[in-house]
């Protein structure tokens, strides 16, 4: 079964998804500071503080919820949610100072809102997103039906690399200069000094 964060990565760039799941090449990102410092903000925050509940919201807060679709074949977790009598918002986390509404950000804000919706039968429609690095920084976002249709068709791409095994297509760009894949990868390493 996929996950949201598989999902993710093959936005991120599609070669990671090939030497990923289809070589199966570890990441070793646990050694990535960025990485292991958004753990920790997300570990903190599903042990401590669970009470707490945003300005303006209000209803059952859900914390660290697993979801599934046999359907999509699909898993995907949660930071947070806020559900109400009539829907679900969504409140997720990210240790990054760059606030804007990526495509990897939308797809899974568009996967994580279809995987509550199928579970629990009520619409997700809005998801707060927290951006804490050096500043804290709250933004609300609307999820719209053309951000899951995005959702889905980046899914579907996803799912085309692993069940064909061909390496997919992917130019050089500063999102190979972070990439644990770089070294092996011709489009990074070609591309860089290292
Ligand atoms: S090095 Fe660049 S092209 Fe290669 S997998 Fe990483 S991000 Fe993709």
């Amino acid at each position: 079964m996929l996950t949201v964060t598989d999902v993710v990565e093959y936005v991120f760039c599609p070669k990671f998804t090939y030497y990923s799941s289809v070589l199966g090449l570890k990441q070793y990102e646990e050694k990535r500071g960025t990485v292991k410092a958004g753990r920790r903000l997300h570990k903190k925050h599903e042990k401590t503080n669970i009470a707490y509940m945003p300005q303006l919201f209000s209803g059952k807060k859900l914390v660290g919820c697993k979801y599934y679709s046999q359907k999509l074949n699909l898993s995907g977790k949660i930071d947070e949610a806020i559900e109400s009598q009539n829907e679900i918002i969504l409140i997720e986390r990210k240790y990054s100072d760059y606030v804007e509404l990526k495509d990897t950000l939308k797809v899974q804000l568009g996967l994580l809102s279809i995987l509550i919706e199928e579970n629990t039968g009520k619409p997700v429609r809005k998801a707060q997103i927290i951006f804490s690095k050096q500043n804290r920084i709250v933004k609300n976002f609307q999820i719209d039906e053309p951000m899951k249709q995005y959702a889905l068709e980046m899914l579907n791409k996803t799912k085309e690399v692993i069940s064909s095994s061909i390496i997919p297509f992917s130019e050089f760009d500063n999102r190979c200069l972070n990439c644990c894949f770089r070294k092996i990868c011709p489009t990074g390493s070609l591309n860089t000094d290292e």
